[in-house]
């Protein structure tokens, strides 16, 4: 399933404004990420929204990948994205596996803490640039406007919306994207980030074609303009090839047992919940193999 980010031109070709309803997708990674807290999960929802908004500043075969280390090391969140709109995210083993059943009975801010950081990876193959910077405002959004902030020097501003039922299920899921370009007038970015603020903007221009968009966006920011509409959605980039590897690390005597009693072994990969089924006769050649 696919959702639609759109971006725009802003106060006279002074603001890139990018926003997205991208609920669909968020309800299929989050239904994949098992997580029960609901402060875990808010805290990747948020970052996989914003990673999908920064799908639409990529070219041609570029990536980003964004890591989030919480002030407890052990526990990340990670969530990429690249040119083409396929978005993804995930919490480490580690967060998972304490908060599957167990909730943390925090806030979003405590979960982050005082010590939590951001690493971001951008380029394509070998061509590499990574970013590092710490989460002073611990609420995920204004981290990464800090992020570009510190590392881009670019003014930013991010503002991500997640909705549940009653039932802690994710029902609505949208943001917006913008950035000052040089030339923007001071307070451009606010004036834009106030006008979100007040109206529920985003669930409204969404439903528009080009022209009633520029319209509405022109009540409140002089000479707007629709650039582009992109596409993005869910997808991971597991195959079966990959889990080889993992019946490779088995002991061979667990493998033995499965061809012995004619069984196959499931596999699962935890980011999309793929499943991979490995017949006796291809555990048989994985052992003649080793
Ligand atoms: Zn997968």
């Amino acid at each position: 399933m696919t959702n639609k980010i759109i971006k725009t031109l802003v106060l006279d070709n002074s603001v890139r404004l990018y926003f997205t309803d991208n609920t669909k997708v968020l309800q299929e990674i989050m239904n994949v990420s098992k997580i029960k807290d609901e402060t875990c999960y808010l805290a990747l929802a948020k970052a996989v929204s914003v990673i999908s908004l920064l799908s639409v500043t990529l070219k041609a075969n570029q990536r980003i990948s964004a890591v989030i280390t919480l002030t407890n090391k052990k526990y990340k969140i990670h969530a990429d994205t690249d040119a083409a709109g396929n978005v993804r995210g995930y919490a480490n083993q580690a967060l998972l596996k304490e908060y599957q059943h167990r909730h943390a009975n925090a806030s979003l801010q405590e979960l982050i803490g005082t010590k939590a950081s951001i690493r971001l990876m951008k380029g394509f193959d070998m061509n590499q640039f990574t970013g590092i910077t710490d989460m002073p405002y611990q609420n995920i959004d204004d981290d990464f406007a800090y992020y570009f902030k510190q590392s881009e020097q670019t003014d930013t501003i991010i503002q991500t919306n997640i909705e549940y039922n009653s039932e802690g299920c994710l029902i609505k899921s949208y943001g917006i994207y913008a950035q000052a370009l040089p030339g923007a007038k001071e307070g451009a970015l606010e004036l834009v980030q106030k006008q979100f603020e007040a109206e529920n903007l985003v669930p409204l221009l969404l439903r528009m074609n080009d022209a009633e968009i520029e319209k509405e966006l022109n009540e409140r920011f002089y000479h707007s303009k629709v650039m582009e509409r992109k596409s993005i959605r869910f997808a991971c980039h597991c195959s079966k090839a990959m889990f080889y590897g993992f019946l490779y690390s088995l002991p061979a005597e667990e493998l033995q047992k499965a061809v012995g009693a004619n069984t196959s072994i499931d596999t699962t990969c935890h980011i999309c919940g793929r499943d991979y089924v490995f017949s006796p006769s291809e555990i048989q050649t994985i052992l003649q193999s080793r």
